[in-house]
Order: structure tokens, then sequence, then C-alpha cells
């Protein structure tokens, strides 16, 4: 929005897509349903955009109830017959491998569709989001080989001599909807796909409206790694239509579902209806505490980062900071100082540190949040605003004398907004820290190791770490308490949600 024709953005101009993502966004993407490329029966398309510049890239299908119906069907028949469920499990990892190294040999391509679609710094996309991506399919492909249960004894009843034979046994679950947001779509897409395909399942993905692309492009990968027909489909659409009919669909047997807290209560009580097993990953509010002893440099640097990246849309955002009255004033001076050194611009941009936000829709969120701690007290000590920009940017924020009762506070905002409180003691910080419906993350920074160990079991949160934050692998589960959701990704817990117990007893 130039005000003047004199007007210079201090947002750089967005460079031109490379000839391999040009040539993808002109294949025109549609559907993936049983291994074919298909249009949507609703012939309707949504438009992509690129939250650098708000114009369009690119449209894709918006898939209707028959779509869904489709889908399930294909996803049925390939679990229920043909090769996939006579496929030994090593070779299932060994497509599982194939997938992974395809994401690495197509690593270039893919952080910069990543970045036109999501806004993010394709720089990121290169160090985080694809080598994750890739990680979480080369560690669930190892999965495939040891699933297993146990034996066990009984002490059933029976003539003089009986005997029983009793087993667990673990079976894929069946098929799978799967249903993913727009802060890190190809992460989000692997860290579905991958431990239900090593357990056996087969799925029906659902990328967000708003980053559908690398999603797509993954579905390419898959058909080339040579996974069967109807193994995997991939339906373009929006929440309230493609999502729902997915969730409510009588035959698909589980859904996992990583968004929003309100979407996660919606698809909770509609899933119940069929009684589908029902996997969580929520919103959080995280905090990062800081004790007096910590160092102060790596607290500064952690603390932003813990904010910042990725623009502050992180589900495990560090968005509320509690630092120690003795060192508060030091570190909001030292975040607020990275804050303002940032520089913002598009995420082709090799010096851009911080990309926009996902759309215009959360950039009026993130900035409606800002106005609304501006009136309920709080002091804005850097940022708060947005540059004059067609693009959906919002200045990284940090927000002082910020009471628990504020929005700011007890709401998540997904942004790049930090709100500061100061604290006396162990005790204080705890409560003040679990005082949120949400406990997905925590991080504390503190050498000392005794306050870590007391502060530790006080905090509410499915993950906590200790001198860093953001830290997650494919090998450490994820999830959250309360209503951050249920259900832990990541490790052998990831295969448990995607397999059923069977228990077997044989008289001999
Ligand atoms: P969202 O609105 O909940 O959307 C997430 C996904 O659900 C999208 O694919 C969305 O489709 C779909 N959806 C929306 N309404 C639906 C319905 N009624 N039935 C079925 N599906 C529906 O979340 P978001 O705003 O995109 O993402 C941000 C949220 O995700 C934040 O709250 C964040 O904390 C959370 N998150 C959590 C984690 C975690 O692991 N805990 C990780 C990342 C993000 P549309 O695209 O059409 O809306
Ligand atoms: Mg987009």
């Amino acid at each position: 929005m130039n005000a003047s024709p004199e007007f210079r953005s201090e947002i750089a101009p967005q460079p031109e897509p490379s000839p391999a993502v040009a040539k993808f966004l002109a294949r025109k993407p549609r559907l993936l349903i049983g291994g074919e490329w298909v249009e949507s029966s609703s012939k309707t398309r949504i438009p992509v955009f690129d939250p650098a510049t708000g114009k369009q890239i690119a449209e894709v299908p918006d898939a209707n109830a028959e779509d869904v119906n489709r889908a399930v069907a294909a996803a049925r028949k390939a679990f229920e017959s043909g090769p996939w469920p006579d496929m030994l499990p090593a070779q299932r990892e060994a497509l599982l491998w194939r997938l992974a190294d395809l994401i690495d040999r197509h690593a270039e391509e893919l952080a910069e569709l990543e970045s036109l679609d999501n806004g993010k710094t394709k720089l990121m996309a290169s160090m985080v989001d694809i080598p994750a991506a890739s990680a979480q399919f080369r560690y669930m492909a190892g999965w495939a080989t040891k699933i297993e249960g146990s034996t066990f004894q009984t002490s059933l009843p029976g003539p003089p001599g009986a005997k029983y034979h009793t087993y667990t046994v673990r079976e894929p679950v069946g098929v799978v909807g799967q249903i993913v947001p727009w802060n890190f779509p190809l992460i989000m897409a692997a860290t579905k796909l991958a431990p239900a395909l090593a357990a056996g399942c087969t799925c029906v993905l659902k990328p967000a409206e708003q980053t559908p692309l690398s999603a797509l492009r993954l579905g390419e990968l898959i058909i080339e790694a040579g996974f069967p027909p109807g193994v995997v489909n991939i339906l373009t659409g929006y929440g309230e239509t493609t999502g729902a009919a997915i969730v409510a669909h009588p035959d698909v047997d589980k859904i996992a579902f990583t968004g929003s807290t309100e979407v996660g209560k919606i698809i909770n009580k509609s899933a119940s209806d069929t009684v589908k097993r029902v996997s969580l990953e929520l919103g959080g509010k995280s905090p990062v505490i800081v004790l007096p002893d910590a160092d102060l440099e790596t607290v500064v640097g952690g603390a932003a980062q813990a904010i910042f990246f990725n623009s502050g849309q992180v589900c495990v955002a560090g968005s509320r900071l509690f630092a120690h009255r003795k060192v508060f004033d030091k570190v909001l001076e030292g975040v607020a100082g990275v804050a303002k050194s940032m520089k913002l611009g598009p995420g082709l941009h090799p010096e851009t540190q911080m990309g926009p936000l996902v759309s215009r829709e959360q950039q009026e969120r993130v900035l409606g949040y800002i106005k609304s701690g501006r009136e309920e007290g709080a002091a804005v000590v850097v940022g708060g605003d947005a540059p004059q920009h067609p693009g959906y940017f919002v200045r990284p924020t940090v927000l002082a004398d910020v009471r628990r009762d504020m929005r700011v506070f007890r709401e998540e905002i997904f942004g790049p907004v930090l709100v500061a409180q100061r604290f006396d003691d162990l005790d204080e910080v705890a409560a003040a820290a679990n005082d949120t419906p949400y406990g997905l993350a925590a991080s504390i920074w503190s050498n000392d190791l005794r306050a870590v160990h007391r502060l530790v079991p006080k905090i509410k949160a499915g993950t906590v770490w200790v001198n860093c934050h953001h830290m997650i692998d494919a090998n450490m589960p994820f999830g959250g308490y309360k209503q951050s959701g249920f259900g832990r990704e990541n490790g052998r817990t990831a295969i448990e949600m995607y397999t059923e117990l069977k228990s077997v007893c044989i008289a001999i």
C-alpha cells in the first residue's frame, strides 16, 4: 500500500522463483486420489498467495464431500487389498527411505516453495523445515521393522492342565485422516504421514488452505518413490468443508490433527460420533523462565529466538517471558535490541531475517492483539506496528507492564509478540507459568541445578527445555498437557498412535 509514488519501502522486493518452482506452479496442482492427479468434483479452486507481496501465485482445488468419499474409498481399498497390506515391513522401510532421499534431493526447490507459500525465509526452510521432514521419514522408516507385541502369563481357569498361549500384536489402525496447519506445512505433513505409513496405515491428508503447495509437491515425490496407489491421498480444501467431511466420514478410523484448540474441540466432538481414534496437537502460550543466575548473553539470544522464530507462528513459541526481578531489565533490553535489529523482508531474499506472517487475516489478528494490549495498559517496548507494504509483515514486538488478566497474556497470538513479566521466587513463577489453559512447552534458563530440578516438576507442559527452546526431534515424544491436546507425536509413541493392540489367547 504505497502511500505516494515516492514512497520507498524498507522491505526488499521478492526475487523471482527458480525454474523448478515455476515449473511446479505451472503444472496446476490437483488432488491426489488413488494414485492419480484429479480435478475436484466441486470445480472450484482456492487462491494461494505469496505473503511477502500479497500476490496470488497459484490456485488449488477445493475438495468437496464427494472428493472426500473418493479419497477415503481409495485409502480403504489400498488398506484392505493390493500390494500395501502384503508388503514386508522392510519394504515399507525402503519406501520411506526412498521418499526421504527424494526430499533431500529436491531440498532447494521445496525450501523455496515453502518460503513462497508460507512467508518464512528460504534459508530457515532449508536449515529447519526440509531436513526435519526428511529426518522424520527416515526415522520412522526404522520403526516399520520394529513394531512388536509381547507374550504374557495368564491365570485363566480351565480343566486341570489347561494351558493358554497369550500374546499381543500391534496392527495398523486403518484409514487415517490427517489435518495440518500452515506454520510448518512440510514438517507437519511428514510428522503425520511417516509414522502412519511405517505402521501400515493408509492416509487422507489435508494441508491448510493457506499453504497447500509443499504437500502437493510431496505427493509427486510419494508417487515417484513408488508407494502403491491410494496409500497416500492428498486433498486441498477448506477446514469447515473438506476437513469436517474427513472427520465425520464413517470409514475413517483415526483423525490426527494439528491446529488451534478451538478447531481441535470441534473435531473431537465430531469424531466421537463414530468413536474414532483421535490425537490432537493444539495451541500453546509457552513460558520462557529466566532464573537470576542465568547466562544473560545466552538468554537474550535464546529468548528472542524462542518468540521470533518463524515470525512467532510456532505452537511452542516462547510467547510469555518471565525474568527474575534481578535480571528483568537487562533481559528485556537485550531482547528488544534483537527485535530492533531484525531485518524484515521477503523469504527468498538472502538478507531477510524475518519474513511476513502467513496471511492478511493473521496480520490483522496479530495487530489486533497488540492494539488490545495497548488499550489494556501494556507498554510497547519495541515494534508494535506493520511496515507500509502490501505484504503481511508485522514488526517484532515486545510488550512490558503486562498483567495476567490481559488478553495478550492469556490468548495465543501466533505472531512475533512477546509479553514480559517479573517474578521473585520459584513458586510464584511456576504459578504464573501454569496460569493458562495451555500446556504445550516451556523453557527454563539457569545453571542452578537445584532450582532447575525443583522447577521442572512444577511446570504443566508436554515439553520442558532447559537452556534451549524449540528443540524437537523425531525420537522425542511431543504433545500437550491440558488444552494443548492429547497424544504424543514422534518416537515410539507416534507408532503407538497409529496401531491397535490386539490380544490373542489360544487354548493349547
Ligand atoms: P486451525 O484454524 O485450527 O486449522 C488447522 C487445520 O484444520 C487447517 O487445515 C484447517 O483448514 C483445518 N480445519 C479448520 N476448521 C476445521 C473443521 N471444522 N474441521 C476439520 N478441519 C478444520 O489452525 P491454524 O490457524 O491454521 O494454525 C494455527 C494453530 O495451530 C495455532 O493455534 C497453533 O498453536 C496450532 N499448532 C499446534 C501445533 C502443535 O503441535 N501443538 C503445531 C502447529 C500449530 P483451513 O486451512 O481451511 O482453515
Ligand atoms: Mg500462502
